[in-house]
Protein backbone atom coordinates (compact mmCIF):
# COMPACT_ATOMS: atom_id res chain seq x y z
CA UNK A 1 0.00 0.00 0.00
CA UNK A 2 2.81 2.51 -0.82
CA UNK A 3 1.87 6.08 -1.06
CA UNK A 4 3.24 8.82 -2.82
CA UNK A 5 2.97 13.06 -2.39
CA UNK A 6 4.44 15.22 -4.76
CA UNK A 7 5.29 18.92 -3.20
CA UNK A 8 7.96 20.38 -5.60
CA UNK A 9 6.93 24.28 -3.70
CA UNK A 10 8.99 26.51 -1.92
CA UNK A 11 10.75 25.28 1.61
CA UNK A 12 7.92 26.73 3.61
CA UNK A 13 5.49 24.74 1.60
CA UNK A 14 7.40 21.49 2.01
CA UNK A 15 7.08 22.42 6.05
CA UNK A 16 3.44 23.30 6.06
CA UNK A 17 2.99 19.88 4.26
CA UNK A 18 4.38 17.63 7.11
CA UNK A 19 0.57 17.39 8.54
CA UNK A 20 -0.64 16.21 5.50
CA UNK A 21 2.52 13.59 5.50
CA UNK A 22 1.56 12.64 9.27
CA UNK A 23 -1.98 12.02 8.35
CA UNK A 24 -1.11 10.19 5.50
CA UNK A 25 1.31 7.94 7.37
CA UNK A 26 -1.41 7.26 9.80
CA UNK A 27 -3.80 6.10 7.50
CA UNK A 28 -1.20 3.90 5.04
CA UNK A 29 2.19 3.91 6.37
CA UNK A 30 5.25 5.98 6.51
CA UNK A 31 5.07 8.03 2.45
CA UNK A 32 7.57 8.57 -0.51
CA UNK A 33 7.83 12.16 -1.41
CA UNK A 34 9.21 13.67 -4.51
CA UNK A 35 10.73 16.94 -3.36
CA UNK A 36 13.04 20.14 -4.15
CA UNK A 37 17.08 18.87 -2.77
CA UNK A 38 17.05 21.40 -1.01
CA UNK A 39 13.75 20.26 1.30
CA UNK A 40 15.24 16.95 0.96
CA UNK A 41 16.85 16.99 4.02
CA UNK A 42 13.83 18.88 5.73
CA UNK A 43 11.87 15.97 5.62
CA UNK A 44 14.08 12.64 5.11
CA UNK A 45 14.50 12.70 8.91
CA UNK A 46 10.32 13.04 9.54
CA UNK A 47 8.42 9.49 11.11
CA UNK A 48 6.07 10.23 8.13
CA UNK A 49 8.45 9.98 5.60
CA UNK A 50 9.73 6.18 3.96
CA UNK A 51 12.24 8.29 1.47
CA UNK A 52 12.09 11.65 -0.12
CA UNK A 53 13.36 11.76 -3.82
CA UNK A 54 15.23 15.00 -4.80
CA UNK A 55 13.46 16.53 -7.94
CA UNK A 56 15.87 19.14 -9.54
CA UNK A 57 13.33 20.84 -11.18
CA UNK A 58 15.36 23.85 -12.31
CA UNK A 59 18.62 22.46 -12.90
CA UNK A 60 19.68 18.45 -12.92
CA UNK A 61 16.07 17.35 -14.14
CA UNK A 62 15.21 20.51 -15.87
CA UNK A 63 12.91 19.99 -18.53
CA UNK A 64 10.84 17.31 -20.58
CA UNK A 65 13.83 15.30 -20.38
CA UNK A 66 14.23 15.39 -16.29
CA UNK A 67 10.46 14.89 -16.17
CA UNK A 68 10.26 11.95 -17.87
CA UNK A 69 13.20 10.53 -16.44
CA UNK A 70 11.84 11.32 -12.89
CA UNK A 71 8.28 9.35 -13.75
CA UNK A 72 10.09 6.60 -15.26
CA UNK A 73 11.69 6.17 -12.08
CA UNK A 74 8.89 6.67 -10.41
CA UNK A 75 6.88 4.02 -12.52
CA UNK A 76 9.27 1.35 -10.96
CA UNK A 77 8.34 1.84 -7.76
CA UNK A 78 4.90 0.56 -8.61
CA UNK A 79 3.25 3.61 -6.02
CA UNK A 80 -0.78 2.87 -5.54
CA UNK A 81 -1.28 6.30 -5.01
CA UNK A 82 -0.20 9.77 -5.45
CA UNK A 83 -1.38 12.76 -3.52
CA UNK A 84 -0.97 16.47 -5.09
CA UNK A 85 -0.83 19.10 -2.81
CA UNK A 86 0.94 21.46 -5.30
CA UNK A 87 -0.97 22.63 -7.95
CA UNK A 88 1.55 22.95 -10.39
CA UNK A 89 1.01 21.57 -14.28
CA UNK A 90 4.34 19.91 -13.30
CA UNK A 91 3.48 17.96 -10.77
CA UNK A 92 0.17 16.62 -12.80
CA UNK A 93 2.16 15.66 -15.13
CA UNK A 94 4.66 13.55 -13.13
CA UNK A 95 1.81 11.70 -11.33
CA UNK A 96 0.28 10.59 -14.74
CA UNK A 97 3.73 9.79 -16.94
CA UNK A 98 4.44 7.69 -13.78
CA UNK A 99 1.10 5.81 -14.42
CA UNK A 100 0.12 6.17 -10.18
CA UNK A 101 -3.49 4.62 -10.52
CA UNK A 102 -4.66 6.86 -8.24
CA UNK A 103 -3.82 10.39 -8.32
CA UNK A 104 -5.33 12.60 -5.70
CA UNK A 105 -5.14 16.42 -6.47
CA UNK A 106 -6.69 19.86 -5.74
CA UNK A 107 -10.24 20.75 -7.91
CA UNK A 108 -8.52 24.47 -8.30
CA UNK A 109 -4.76 22.32 -9.86
CA UNK A 110 -5.45 20.18 -12.56
CA UNK A 111 -8.26 18.03 -12.38
CA UNK A 112 -7.91 16.44 -16.40
CA UNK A 113 -4.49 14.52 -14.71
CA UNK A 114 -6.41 13.68 -11.04
CA UNK A 115 -8.43 10.69 -10.61
CA UNK A 116 -9.27 12.06 -7.72
CA UNK A 117 -10.59 15.71 -7.10
CA UNK A 118 -10.74 17.41 -3.82
CA UNK A 119 -12.17 20.29 -2.93
CA UNK A 120 -9.49 22.99 -1.44
CA UNK A 121 -11.29 25.19 1.09
CA UNK A 122 -10.96 29.00 -0.30
CA UNK A 123 -10.33 29.91 3.13
CA UNK A 124 -8.10 29.12 7.01
CA UNK A 125 -4.61 28.60 7.31
CA UNK A 126 -2.53 26.65 4.66
CA UNK A 127 -1.72 23.75 7.07
CA UNK A 128 -5.51 22.73 6.99
CA UNK A 129 -6.44 23.90 3.13
CA UNK A 130 -3.52 20.96 2.41
CA UNK A 131 -5.14 18.68 5.49
CA UNK A 132 -7.97 18.58 3.12
CA UNK A 133 -6.34 16.63 0.12
CA UNK A 134 -6.78 13.74 2.46
CA UNK A 135 -10.16 14.51 4.04
CA UNK A 136 -8.78 15.36 7.27
CA UNK A 137 -10.59 18.25 9.43
CA UNK A 138 -8.34 21.69 10.21
CA UNK A 139 -5.63 21.20 12.89
CA UNK A 140 -6.24 17.38 12.83
CA UNK A 141 -2.27 17.59 12.62
CA UNK A 142 0.49 20.38 13.02
CA UNK A 143 3.62 21.23 11.47
CA UNK A 144 6.85 18.91 12.87
CA UNK A 145 9.98 18.90 11.55
CA UNK A 146 12.87 16.41 13.10
CA UNK A 147 16.50 17.39 13.48
CA UNK A 148 18.76 14.92 14.33
CA UNK A 149 21.12 14.19 17.84
CA UNK A 150 24.04 15.39 15.05
CA UNK A 151 21.83 18.49 13.91
CA UNK A 152 21.18 19.22 17.55
CA UNK A 153 25.45 19.35 18.17
CA UNK A 154 26.04 21.33 15.11
CA UNK A 155 23.72 23.53 16.68
CA UNK A 156 24.62 23.67 20.29
CA UNK A 157 28.14 24.18 18.99
CA UNK A 158 27.28 27.08 16.70
CA UNK A 159 25.85 28.72 19.80
CA UNK A 160 28.84 27.79 21.93
CA UNK A 161 31.24 29.23 19.79
CA UNK A 162 29.41 32.22 19.90
CA UNK A 163 29.34 32.11 23.19
CA UNK A 164 25.92 31.53 24.01
CA UNK A 165 26.22 28.12 25.91
CA UNK A 166 23.67 25.33 25.75
CA UNK A 167 20.39 26.53 27.76
CA UNK A 168 21.75 30.10 27.85
CA UNK A 169 18.61 32.20 26.14
CA UNK A 170 18.40 34.40 23.04
CA UNK A 171 16.75 35.90 20.29
CA UNK A 172 16.33 34.76 16.74
CA UNK A 173 15.88 37.21 13.87
CA UNK A 174 15.34 35.77 10.29
CA UNK A 175 15.46 39.06 8.22
CA UNK A 176 15.18 37.15 4.74
CA UNK A 177 13.03 35.89 2.51
CA UNK A 178 13.58 35.36 -1.20
CA UNK A 179 10.61 38.07 -2.18
CA UNK A 180 12.23 41.45 -1.81
CA UNK A 181 9.47 43.52 -0.86
CA UNK A 182 9.04 40.82 2.41
CA UNK A 183 11.69 41.70 3.77
CA UNK A 184 11.36 44.15 6.77
CA UNK A 185 13.80 47.12 6.75
CA UNK A 186 14.26 47.85 10.68
CA UNK A 187 15.61 44.33 11.71
CA UNK A 188 18.94 46.06 12.78
CA UNK A 189 17.34 48.34 15.39
CA UNK A 190 15.22 45.88 16.56
CA UNK A 191 18.69 44.08 17.11
CA UNK A 192 20.22 46.58 18.45
CA UNK A 193 17.44 46.54 21.23
CA UNK A 194 16.58 43.08 21.55
CA UNK A 195 20.31 43.09 22.64
CA UNK A 196 20.41 45.04 25.28
CA UNK A 197 18.51 42.35 27.14
CA UNK A 198 19.37 39.17 25.42
CA UNK A 199 21.87 38.11 22.74
CA UNK A 200 20.60 38.13 19.18
CA UNK A 201 21.39 35.21 16.50
CA UNK A 202 20.41 36.06 13.16
CA UNK A 203 19.56 32.76 11.18
CA UNK A 204 19.07 32.07 7.15
CA UNK A 205 21.18 31.18 4.47
CA UNK A 206 23.75 32.20 2.39
CA UNK A 207 22.05 34.70 0.72
CA UNK A 208 20.64 36.43 3.93
CA UNK A 209 24.85 36.69 5.13
CA UNK A 210 24.92 40.17 3.55
CA UNK A 211 22.13 41.01 5.72
CA UNK A 212 22.95 39.52 9.29
CA UNK A 213 26.08 41.77 8.45
CA UNK A 214 24.27 44.46 8.39
CA UNK A 215 22.50 43.92 11.55
CA UNK A 216 25.46 43.64 13.41
CA UNK A 217 26.74 46.55 12.78
CA UNK A 218 23.73 48.01 13.78
CA UNK A 219 23.89 46.25 17.16
CA UNK A 220 27.87 47.10 17.58
CA UNK A 221 26.70 50.81 16.79
CA UNK A 222 24.37 50.34 19.81
CA UNK A 223 24.67 50.12 23.27
CA UNK A 224 23.85 46.78 23.96
CA UNK A 225 25.40 44.75 27.34
CA UNK A 226 24.66 41.85 24.81
CA UNK A 227 25.58 40.68 21.13
CA UNK A 228 24.62 39.15 17.84
CA UNK A 229 25.74 36.49 16.19
CA UNK A 230 25.42 36.15 12.75
CA UNK A 231 25.55 32.68 11.19
CA UNK A 232 23.45 32.76 8.28
CA UNK A 233 25.25 30.14 5.79
CA UNK A 234 27.24 28.32 8.16
CA UNK A 235 24.43 25.62 9.38
CA UNK A 236 22.29 23.05 7.07
CA UNK A 237 18.71 23.45 7.45
CA UNK A 238 18.08 20.61 10.10
CA UNK A 239 20.72 22.15 12.33
CA UNK A 240 18.92 26.08 11.90
CA UNK A 241 15.72 24.04 12.79
CA UNK A 242 17.85 23.20 15.71
CA UNK A 243 19.47 26.19 16.67
CA UNK A 244 15.81 27.63 16.42
CA UNK A 245 14.08 25.62 19.02
CA UNK A 246 16.22 26.86 21.23
CA UNK A 247 15.36 30.53 20.79
CA UNK A 248 13.18 32.50 23.42
CA UNK A 249 11.57 34.01 20.25
CA UNK A 250 12.22 33.85 16.64
CA UNK A 251 11.32 37.39 14.61
CA UNK A 252 11.08 36.57 11.00
CA UNK A 253 9.30 38.07 7.76
CA UNK A 254 6.58 36.14 6.25
CA UNK A 255 9.15 33.54 5.04
CA UNK A 256 10.16 29.87 5.27
CA UNK A 257 11.85 30.34 9.06
CA UNK A 258 8.12 31.43 10.46
CA UNK A 259 6.98 28.06 9.98
CA UNK A 260 10.17 26.02 10.67
CA UNK A 261 9.66 27.65 13.85
CA UNK A 262 6.00 26.81 14.38
CA UNK A 263 7.33 23.00 13.59
CA UNK A 264 10.05 23.11 16.46
CA UNK A 265 7.44 25.17 18.94
CA UNK A 266 9.34 28.33 19.30
CA UNK A 267 7.41 31.57 20.48
CA UNK A 268 6.83 33.39 16.80
CA UNK A 269 6.64 37.58 16.11
CA UNK A 270 5.80 37.63 12.11
CA UNK A 271 6.57 40.66 10.04
CA UNK A 272 4.04 41.24 7.27
CA UNK A 273 4.34 44.02 5.03
CA UNK A 274 2.61 43.32 1.15
CA UNK A 275 0.92 39.95 2.18
CA UNK A 276 -1.84 39.07 4.65
CA UNK A 277 -1.79 36.41 7.52
CA UNK A 278 -5.25 36.18 6.33
CA UNK A 279 -3.83 34.33 3.40
CA UNK A 280 -3.10 31.19 5.55
CA UNK A 281 0.45 31.50 6.00
CA UNK A 282 0.61 33.36 8.96
CA UNK A 283 1.20 31.91 12.44
CA UNK A 284 -0.87 29.13 13.78
CA UNK A 285 -0.99 28.48 17.33
CA UNK A 286 -2.14 30.20 20.00
CA UNK A 287 0.24 33.35 21.58
CA UNK A 288 2.28 33.92 18.17
CA UNK A 289 1.91 37.19 17.10
CA UNK A 290 1.73 38.18 13.05
CA UNK A 291 2.30 42.35 12.86
CA UNK A 292 1.29 44.75 9.89
CA UNK A 293 0.69 48.14 9.12
CA UNK A 294 -3.05 48.77 9.13
CA UNK A 295 -4.87 51.92 6.65
CA UNK A 296 -2.37 51.47 3.95
CA UNK A 297 -4.64 51.38 1.00
CA UNK A 298 -2.30 49.53 -1.95
CA UNK A 299 -2.00 46.65 1.06
CA UNK A 300 -1.89 43.59 0.25
CA UNK A 301 -0.73 44.18 -3.32
CA UNK A 302 0.29 40.11 -4.16
CA UNK A 303 -0.27 36.96 -2.99
CA UNK A 304 3.40 35.99 -2.48
CA UNK A 305 4.72 39.57 -2.62
CA UNK A 306 6.33 41.17 -4.96
CA UNK A 307 10.56 41.47 -5.84
CA UNK A 308 10.19 45.17 -5.22
CA UNK A 309 7.55 47.54 -3.68
CA UNK A 310 5.51 48.37 -7.51
CA UNK A 311 4.96 51.79 -5.77
CA UNK A 312 8.60 52.61 -5.14
CA UNK A 313 7.82 53.36 -1.12
CA UNK A 314 7.64 50.20 0.09
CA UNK A 315 5.58 51.95 3.47
CA UNK A 316 4.01 48.34 4.19
CA UNK A 317 7.04 47.66 5.54
CA UNK A 318 8.91 51.33 5.91
CA UNK A 319 6.29 52.41 8.54
CA UNK A 320 6.33 49.14 10.71
CA UNK A 321 8.41 50.29 13.28
CA UNK A 322 10.92 48.53 16.04
CA UNK A 323 8.84 49.72 18.61
CA UNK A 324 5.72 47.99 17.14
CA UNK A 325 7.21 44.74 16.63
CA UNK A 326 9.24 44.91 19.83
CA UNK A 327 5.53 45.26 21.60
CA UNK A 328 4.56 42.31 19.85
CA UNK A 329 7.59 40.02 21.54
CA UNK A 330 6.69 41.61 24.86
CA UNK A 331 3.08 40.28 23.98
CA UNK A 332 4.33 36.65 23.88
CA UNK A 333 5.47 37.04 27.11
CA UNK A 334 8.54 34.67 25.54
CA UNK A 335 11.76 37.29 26.70
CA UNK A 336 9.87 37.02 30.35
CA UNK A 337 11.12 33.47 29.95
CA UNK A 338 14.67 33.59 29.98
CA UNK A 339 17.08 32.30 32.56
S1 LIG B 1 2.41 48.47 -3.01
FE1 LIG B 1 1.93 48.77 -0.86
S2 LIG B 1 1.67 46.68 -0.05
FE2 LIG B 1 2.73 46.49 -2.01
S3 LIG B 1 4.92 46.47 -1.51
FE3 LIG B 1 4.35 48.62 -1.92
S4 LIG B 1 3.83 49.48 0.08
FE4 LIG B 1 3.80 47.26 0.26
Amino acid sequence: MSSLVIQTAFLGDVVLTTPLLTALAARHGPVDIVTTPAAVALVETHPAVRRAVAYDKRGRDRGWGGLRHLAQRLRAEGYERAYLPHRSLRTATLAFLARIPERIGFHDGWPFFYTVVRRRPGEGHEVDRLLALAQQPAAAYAPSLHPTPEDERAAVATLSAAGIPDGSAFAAVAPGSIWGSKRWPHFGELARQLATHTPVVVVGGPEDAGLGEEILRAVEGGKGRSKAVNVCGTLTLRQSAALIARALVLVTNDSAPLHVATAMGTPIVAVFGPTLPEFGFGPIRTGDVAVGVTGLECRPCSRHGPARCPLGHHRCMRDLTPEVVAAAIEETGALRRRD
